[in-house]
């Protein structure tokens, strides 16, 4: 058991400056940029600068420093975005997680989505 973390993924290329992105936010522990292929208006991936693969990953073995970080910078995603409620439309977030989570970038990264109506939660049965 455990967790492999693939350092050729490419949102560890992304981090390691390798690959351009359109940047939203960075913080000490965290980056936020524009979905290369957007399914909404706003489609924001936020990731932890850390290596870790799924949320629970990050929720079990992350710093209560990398946390506090990450949590905060999902906000700040919301607010800079303006899909917030508060003043804005409202957004989905959405974080997939391995198989069945259909996650195809094994790095945790949480998907803010907005600026329309997106529908209801689970299409597919
Ligand atoms: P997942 O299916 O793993 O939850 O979502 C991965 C997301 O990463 C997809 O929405 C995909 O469009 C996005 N993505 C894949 N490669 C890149 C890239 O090189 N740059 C950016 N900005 N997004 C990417």
């Amino acid at each position: 058991m455990g967790y492999v973390y693939d350092d050729q993924n490419i949102f560890a290329k992304i981090l390691r400056g390798e690959i351009p992105n359109d940047t939203v936010l960075e913080t000490e522990h965290s980056l936020a940029f524009r979905d290369i292929n957007p399914q909404a208006p706003t489609h924001v991936l936020v990731i932890p600068k850390g290596r870790y693969v799924t949320f629970d990953h990050f929720a079990a073995e992350a710093s209560d420093a990398e946390l506090l970080d990450y949590v905060r910078a999902v906000g700040e995603v919301c607010r800079i975005t303006a899909v917030s409620p508060d003043g804005g439309d409202g957004y989905r977030m959405i974080a997939n997680a391995g198989a069945h989570g259909v996650q195809e970038v094994p790095h945790l990264h949480v998907h803010v989505l907005g600026g329309r109506v997106l529908g209801r939660m689970l299409p597919l049965r």
